[in-house]
């Protein structure tokens, strides 16, 4: 059957019974290949994944092995080649591009290695952006509170130029927070910025996690920023190569960062 998911329906597959309650991601027989004319070069080569509530987990592999293309499907910002990716038990392989863009827009939060705040908006304003697009108001912080978890609650009236790259980071994250997003994504969340900025980003995001269990996946390919996390992808040449659970993950603070 299928409902419309931009109404708070799922859009599913027949026989597909997820554990709503457990798992919030869920991959089966995912494959992806880039097509440059005649070339296709496969990029994800068949992963079969589930992902729990509520978890921090890390994506971590070297450079060229899949790891941004793993993250851009599992958030709906490119579509697989081959096989269902469903999020929240929505199979978003089924959904047409301008839905999945809506969904995305609405119940998604990203952070990227470039923050891409507006630069003639405050941080304030940067973060009402995210609040405006969001399609989950019920039990959203608001703008205030947000700022006060990230440690920026005397910042907000500043513009992008007046603030350092670890705090427009920081903006970005109040802006996907903003939207009260069930899931945050964030590709090299740390890589433009220097290791004291970092480990702060790091923390804010640890400090999310727990406090309102936003489940969140970072792509690095720092294996020591995976130590902060509770589980770790291991992807290698397109396929995952291990999945770990760490149940006393490093306080962001203390890992070595080199
Ligand atoms: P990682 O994030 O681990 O560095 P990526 O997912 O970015 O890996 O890239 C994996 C492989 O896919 C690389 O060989 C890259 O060149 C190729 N690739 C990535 N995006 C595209 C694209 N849009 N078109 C063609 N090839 C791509």
């Amino acid at each position: 059957y299928s409902k419309n998911i931009l109404d708070g329906d799922v859009i599913t597959t027949e026989n597909y019974q997820p554990n709503l309650d457990k798992h919030i991601i869920e991959l089966k027989n995912v494959r992806k290949s880039y097509i440059t004319g005649d070339l296709e070069t496969p990029v994800l080569k068949g992963i079969d994944i589930i992902l729990d509530k509520g978890d921090f987990i890390v994506i971590l592999g070297p450079s060229g092995s899949g790891k941004t293309t793993f993250l851009n499907i599992i958030s709906g910002l490119d579509k697989a080649s081959e096989g269902d990716v469903f999020i929240l038990g929505s199979n978003l392989t089924l959904l047409k591009d301008s839905h999945l863009t809506k969904f995305r827009r609405r119940n998604v939060g990203f952070i990227f290695q470039q923050y891409n705040l507006l630069t003639n908006l405050t941080a304030k304003e940067n973060a009402e952006v995210g609040e405006n697009l969001s399609s989950n108001k019920e039990n959203a912080m608001s703008i205030e509170d947000i700022f006060t978890t990230i440690g920026m609650a005397e910042q907000m009236n500043k513009y992008p130029h007046q603030m350092s790259g670890g705090q427009q980071q920081r903006v970005s994250i109040a802006r996907a927070l903003a939207k009260n997003p069930n899931i945050l994504f964030a590709d090299e969340p740390t890589g433009a910025l220097d290791e004291e900025m970092g480990r702060k980003v790091l923390e804010i995001l640890v400090k999310v996690n727990r406090e309102y269990k936003t489940t969140i996946v970072v792509v690095t390919h720092n294996p020591n920023i995976a130590k902060i996390a509770n589980t770790v992808i291991n992807i290698k040449n397109g396929l995952i190569d291990s999945l770990e659970h760490n149940d006393t993950p490093a306080d962001p603070r203390t890992i070595d960062w080199s």
